[in-house]
């Protein structure tokens, strides 16, 4: 027992090595992709239930690897949030995402919003109030036209300080929307807590709405309780025609999901914009 005991503790060690160089490996090769401008922005459109007409975007953020080619967000923001790197990152993703927004709207492209992801270690303390008012300052967006995504990992952990933060953003004019709703172990009282201005029905629900009777359920259930908030609700992850019709006869406000388009770089998304000539 005791010899297998030490043999578990080397394999630990070694696993634990292993993840640790891994680990400063990413996270040296990030701040080079920050510095070297290997950071890029996808937008996925989001369109009104009923119409299918564009709304606005959600920003996603891709990695141009040099070897490796594009990199999913699923696999560097863990590293980048572990390393803390996520602030310098989740900062030039709001100021860039603010002044591109800007450049479609005077441009006379139709868009009403974009919807920038925020994590946990952007809400530590409160230099998130002033990046958020600064990125609005030099691009000129107007606060209305900017969202943040928050998910419950990130605002439980330290709820005050998240909460009087986003009150004070969202005095601003920007609004606040719940991400992955649905997923974690959240109480009625986190909608209490934090007021948000939409809320957004986790994939996996929508997935599996047509043959589960659960998890049609709690699309149904998140839809009237947000409505009882005065929140809107967009339903994500929708690839199917039966999936949209079904989120809208719920009542439904928004959509998002490959059936209406893949998030998508710059010069091919505001082709889809309304109002782009030719
Ligand atoms: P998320 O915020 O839940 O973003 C939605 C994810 O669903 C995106 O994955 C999107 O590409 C994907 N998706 C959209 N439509 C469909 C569909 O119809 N079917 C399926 N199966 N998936 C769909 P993506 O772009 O790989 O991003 C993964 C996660 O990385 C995001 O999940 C978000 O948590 C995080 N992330 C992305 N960009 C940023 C960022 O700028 N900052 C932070 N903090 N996190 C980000
Ligand atoms: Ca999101
Ligand atoms: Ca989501
Ligand atoms: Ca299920």
């Amino acid at each position: 027992a005791k010899a297998s005991g030490k043999a578990c503790y080397h394999f630990y060690n070694r696993e634990m090595n292993l993840r640790a160089t891994r680990r400063l490996e990413i996270e040296r090769e990030l701040r080079h992709a920050l510095e070297r401008n290997q950071l890029t922005l996808y937008y996925q459109p989001i369109v009104n239930a009923v119409t299918a007409t564009l709304e606005g975007c959600e920003v996603l953020l891709r990695w141009q690897h040099p070897d490796r080619g594009l990199v999913s967000p699923a696999h560097f923001i863990p590293v980048a949030e572990e390393t803390g790197l996520i602030v310098p990152i989740g900062e030039w993703v709001l100021r860039q995402a603010c002044k591109q927004a800007q450049k479609w709207r005077t441009a006379g492209l139709g868009l009403n919003f974009i919807s920038v992801n925020i994590s946990a270690n952007q809400l530590r303390g409160h230099s998130l109030v002033s990046l958020v008012r600064g990125a609005l300052e030099e691009s000129q967006l107007p606060p209305g036209a900017l969202e943040l995504e928050l998910t419950e990992g990130s605002l439980l952990p330290n709820t005050l300080t998240a909460r009087d933060v986003l009150e004070e953003i969202r005095a601003m004019g920007v609004r606040l929307v719940a991400d992955d709703f649905g997923t974690g172990y959240s109480s009625l009282s986190y909608l209490k807590i934090f007021r948000f201005d939409k809320i957004k029905i986790d994939c996996q629900f929508v997935r599996d709405m047509l043959e589960d009777a659960g998890d049609a359920a709690i699309a149904r259930a998140t839809i009237a309780m947000a409505h009882a908030f005065d929140a809107k609700v967009v339903g994500e992850g929708v690839e199917t025609p039966r999936q949209a019709e079904e989120l809208a006869r719920y009542g439904c406000d928004q959509l998002q999901g490959y059936l209406f388009d893949k998030p998508l770089p710059e010069p091919e998304f505001s082709q889809r914009l309304p109002g782009q000539r030719g």
